[in-house]
C-alpha cells in the first residue's frame, strides 16, 4: 500500500499512472477502522484495480467541537488493517493540506429536505460538511465508485444528491451494515462506551427489528411511540425515531404497503450519540 500526505502528490500520482478512473475503487473514512469499513474496502477490491481509502477527520462537518476533538484516531492499527483488506492507495492528508485557504465553504449544496431532517436537524451544518470533504475528495480521485456504508443511510442519499448536483462521474455502491454479535452497528464511536452502556447500546437494534416485525399493523405513529419510549425507559436520550420512506426520507403516515419504509434512530447514551437503521420490507 502506499501512503500519500499531500494531495498534489496523490494527484500526480493518479494522472501518471495507466489505470483508468473508471476502475478506481474509493472508500472514504474519518479512521478509527472496524470491521465495517474493511467490508466496504473488500467490496471496493472485488471491483476494481485500484482500491483507494482515505483517512480525515474532517472538522467541517463536527457540530460540537468536543465531538471532534475527541474523535478517536488509531492511525497504526488502521494502516495494518487497510493492507491486510488487500487497499492500494492510503490518503491521509492533514487539515492544511485539504483547507490551505480556511475551510470556510466555497459552495453550498441544495440538498432539499435532506439537509433539515433527521440528522440535519440534529447536526446543523454536518451534511454541507460532508459533501464540501467529499466533493473535494473525489474531485483529486476521480474514481468510478464510491463505497458507502448502509450504516449512515441519510448520509448516503446526501452524497448521491451531491454528486447528481455537481455533475461528477461517479457511481455509489451501498454496502450493508456489520454488526456486531448482539446487532449493534460497527461504529468507532462505539470504543468511548463503557462496559455498561456497551451492553445497552444493543438495545438500538432490538427497538429497530422491533419495528421491523410490527410494521404491518397501520398504526406507524403509534409504533414509533412505544418504540421511543422503551428506548427512553432503557436510558436512552433519544433524538428521533423515524419511519420513512428509503427513497426520500419523508415521514410515512399512511402506508400503502407498496413503498420500501425504512426505520431510522438517534440516541444517545450519556455523552455517546449513535444512530441505525434498518430496511423495514
Ligand atoms: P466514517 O469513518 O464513520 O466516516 O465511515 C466511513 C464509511 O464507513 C461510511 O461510508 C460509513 O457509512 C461506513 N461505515 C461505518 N460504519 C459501518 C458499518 N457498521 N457497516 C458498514 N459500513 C460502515
Amino acid at each position: 500500500m502506499i501512503l500519500f500526505k499531500h494531495r498534489k502528490d496523490l494527484s500526480s500520482y493518479l494522472q501518471n499512472s495507466s489505470i483508468t478512473p473508471s476502475s478506481i475503487g474509493f472508500v472514504p473514512t474519518m479512521g478509527a477502522l472496524h470491521n465495517g469499513h474493511i467490508s466496504l474496502i473488500q467490496a471496493a477490491r472485488l471491483e476494481n484495480t485500484l482500491v483507494v481509502a482515505s483517512i480525515f477527520v474532517n472538522p467541517t462537518q463536527f457540530t460540537e467541537l468536543i465531538d471532534f476533538e475527541k474523535y478517536p484516531s488509531t492511525i497504526e492499527a488502521d494502516i495494518l488493517k487497510l493492507e491486510k483488506a488487500g487497499c492500494d492507495i492510503l490518503f491521509l492528508p492533514s487539515i492544511a493540506d485539504i483547507y490551505p485557504n480556511g475551510s470556510s465553504p466555497s459552495q453550498q449544496y441544495d440538498l432539499g429536505q435532506l439537509d433539515s431532517i433527521l440528522e440535519a436537524e440534529f447536526r446543523k451544518g454536518h451534511f454541507q460538511g460532508v459533501c464540501q470533504i467529499v466533493h473535494l475528495l473525489l474531485e483529486i480521485i476521480a474514481p468510478g465508485k464510491l463505497y458507502l456504508g448502509q450504516k449512515d443511510f441519510q448520509q448516503c442519499l446526501v452524497i448521491k444528491k451531491m454528486i447528481s448536483l455537481v455533475g461528477i462521474d461517479t457511481s455509489v455502491i451501498i454496502c450493508p451494515t456489520q454488526r456486531e454479535p448482539d446487532g449493534l452497528a460497527m461504529s468507532s464511536r462505539n470504543v468511548r462506551l463503557s462496559h455498561s452502556e456497551r451492553q445497552k447500546a444493543a438495545y438500538l437494534f432490538k427497538t429497530l427489528s422491533f419495528i421491523k416485525e410490527n410494521v404491518q399493523q397501520k398504526d406507524l405513529e403509534n409504533l414509533k411511540q412505544i418504540a421511543q419510549n422503551s428506548l427512553t425507559d432503557q436510558g436512552f436520550k433519544v433524538d428521533y425515531v423515524a419511519i420513512s420512506n428509503a427513497q426520500t426520507l419523508e415521514t410515512i403516515q399512511n402506508w400503502n404497503g407498496k413503498s420500501t419504509l425504512v426505520a431510522l434512530v438517534a440516541a444517545n447514551i450519556n455523552h455517546v450519540r449513535l444512530i441505525d437503521n434498518l430496511v423495514l420490507n
